[in-house]
């Protein structure tokens, strides 16, 4: 994997470039690699050994403490050690200045070692950095520095029981109760919040949780829709503006932990807040310090989704990596069967390896295809973001980023899931027992496609908005970089694969205005799922062919890129026919089978 991730890094997305920018000037290609050897050693030696003890140690809650693995506290503190949680934040507040596609790539060492033991830091570097765009400078000091420093994790909190997908209608009450506090205007939060990742631990002395809820108006009742949404800090123990704990608890209670079928060294909580299990102040309600203005809770929010997106996505990558590539060990190991030769016929004559067989070469070429293609995808949006932040071009990058993040997280969720699946068959019994990791990874990966906005919410958005946005922008946009690397695919023996990719591109522009040809949403849209995996297939396409024409050389290495680039060619591309067809033709069967049908 390291071949192939400084291959894309340094020699197709040219990242040592970004060090003639005044960001990121004190950096050099080497600084860039220490990074890298450093997070791939932590990740090696505190978080790899330890995947399966977090998967079978699952956090446990005794009713007073929830008890994680003393491996878990070793490898958070390693990386917190490391620097990583500030990678990308200003010197001055300790952080490393490291452009977004370098954090990344630092950050898969991790997801690939150990996804579950790696959530916490994840989420904590997000928690901050938000803080770090919408705080106020005391709320920056505070919460943002000491999470970056790893003294306190942080959480996400937006989903409730009733509202997952729909946020518009979380429920949880945000009461003013001093608006001349020192940390932000003080609330008090009363409310249920499901499904928080890191929610309770007690890896830190803290935990700081980034809580949505809504301001009632002034008739007492909560505000419909988006609009009333606010976001709150909401500390587990309460802090003075100096940071110290002032030792009071907050009103945040876990409720109990949620029993996942991967992902498990991640604690996952039902979190209740103000129910008046402890009373801060003499009161119960649990004290939240406002961030932003009011209302302004889901902007800030998503202010970091680029990032959060990318985030999800580039895990699910490493989870098809790691089955990748315990698969293909087993497949070269594994004797099994004989070549269908004539020399085959010899009972008598040993049994081959398993990876002599076409077939099983197909399942390590498809899980190839995905992952590599998936690594290609992510890190060329990371490059986005940093074109985003310190290029030339941020409108054109935004652009791209726009169409490209709904696949970004959805594709590797969807398709390295089928690379885990893969891996579990190339092993074929032993990779269904858990005497193997492949079946862990494929547990891990299922939760890609459900958070970070489910695949049917992903395809909402491409189809619903991204796509047709500022009169398909953002789609032309896309469609002038795919026909930049057509162009040069043509004048070379990618001729076949170009002309394929120019015939997709056109099926996909024509589909998306068949689907919105009578503007009904409903109809649109009854299909973006199969418009998201036909799009995403598309642009995978496109960065393969982009990343065959970068490699030179006849090394296995080369080799082995342009054989996945021609499957992707050969066995995926033409996929997508069947998905546009439903599109273009807006099938109504999914909007009118009716309920009582099934
Ligand atoms: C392990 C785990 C960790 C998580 N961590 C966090 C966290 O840290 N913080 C946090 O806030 N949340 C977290 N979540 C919550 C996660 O974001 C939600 O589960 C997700 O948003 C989906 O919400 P839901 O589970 O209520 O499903 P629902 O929203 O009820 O969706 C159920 C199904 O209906 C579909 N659906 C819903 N609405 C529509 C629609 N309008 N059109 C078409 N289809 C629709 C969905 O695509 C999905 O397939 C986590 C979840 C899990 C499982």
């Amino acid at each position: 994997m390291r071949e192939t991730l400084d291959f894309l890094l340094f020699d197709w997305l040219k990242a040592g470039d970004l060090t003639t920018r005044e960001r990121f000037a004190e950096h050099s290609p080497e600084t860039f690699g220490a990074v890298l050897d450093t997070c791939e050693k932590i990740a090696r030696e505190k978080f790899a050994p330890f995947n399966r003890l977090a998967d079978t140690q699952e956090p446990h809650f005794d009713g007073e403490r929830v008890h994680l693995p003393q491996a878990t506290h070793d490898a958070t503190r390693a990386y917190a050690e490391s620097g990583m949680l500030a990678a990308a934040q200003d010197y001055d507040v300790g952080g490393m200045q490291l452009p977004c596609v370098i954090e990344m790539a630092g950050n898969a060492f991790f997801s690939k070692a150990s996804v579950a033991m790696g959530g916490y830091a994840m989420l904590t570097s997000g928690n901050a950095s938000l803080l770090m765009a919408h705080g106020t400078p005391l709320q920056r000091e505070v919460f943002a520095k000491n999470e970056f420093a790893g003294r306190w994790f942080g959480t996400m909190c937006l989903s409730e029981p009733q509202a997952g997908s729909s946020l518009s209608d979380i429920a949880t009450r945000a009461e003013l109760e001093d608006d001349t506090d020192p940390l932000g205007p003080r609330y008090r939060l009363t409310g249920n919040k499901m499904w928080i990742s890191g929610g309770e631990h007690e890896i830190t002395e803290n935990i700081v949780h980034l809580v949505l809820a809504k301001i009632p108006g002034p008739d007492g009742k909560l505000i419909p829709g988006t609009r009333g949404i606010s976001l709150f800090i909401v500390p587990k123990r309460l802090v003075n503006e100096r940071a110290e704990l002032t030792g009071e608890r907050n009103d945040v209670a876990l409720a109990g932990l949620n029993h996942k079928l991967g992902y498990r060294g991640t604690t996952n909580c039902l979190l209740n807040f103000g129910e008046g299990r402890f009373t801060p102040g003499g009161r119960k309600g649990a004290i939240g310090y406002l961030v932003g203005k009011p209302g302004e809770g889901l902007r800030c929010m998503f202010h970091m989704m680029n990032e959060a997106r990318i985030g999800v996505g580039l895990g699910a990558v490493m989870l098809g990596y790691a089955g990748y590539e315990a698969s293909l060990d087993y497949a070269k190991q594994r004797p099994q069967g004989r070549p269908m030769t004539a020399a085959g016929k010899d009972a008598a004559s040993p049994q081959r390896p398993i990876i002599e067989h076409a077939d099983v070469r197909r399942m390590l070429l498809a899980q190839k295809s995905y992952v590599e293609g998936g690594l290609a995808l992510e890190l060329y949006c990371a490059r986005l973001v940093d074109e985003l932040h310190t290029g030339d071009d941020p409108a054109g990058a935004q652009a791209l980023l726009d169409v490209l993040i709904p696949i970004a997280k959805s594709w590797p969720s969807e398709w390295c899931l089928e690379a885990n699946s893969l891996a579990i068959q190339v092993l074929g019994g032993y990779g269904y027992t858990r005497d193997f990791p492949v079946e862990q990874y494929w547990r891990d990966q299922r939760l890609n496609m459900i958070h970070e906005g489910t695949h049917g919410i992903q395809a909402l958005d491409l189809l619903g908005r991204k796509v047709v946005q500022q009169g398909g922008a953002s789609l032309a946009a896309l469609a002038a970089r795919v026909q930049q690397t057509i162009e040069r695919a043509i004048q070379t023996g990618w001729a076949p694969q170009a002309n394929q990719l120019a015939a997709a591109l056109a099926q996909v522009g024509g589909a998306t205005k068949k689907a919105w040809s009578t503007g009904e949403p409903e109809e649109a849209l009854a299909n973006a799922v199969p418009y998201l995996q036909a799009f995403g297939h598309t642009v995978l396409a496109w960065l393969w062919l982009d990343v065959a024409l970068a490699v030179s050389g006849d090394s296995a290495f080369a080799e082995g890129k342009r054989a996945a680039a021609r499957y992707f060619f050969a066995y995926e591309l033409p996929k997508i026919g069947a998905w546009l067809d439903v599109v273009a033709r807006r099938e109504p069967l999914c909007r009118e089978v009716q309920a009582d049908w099934f």
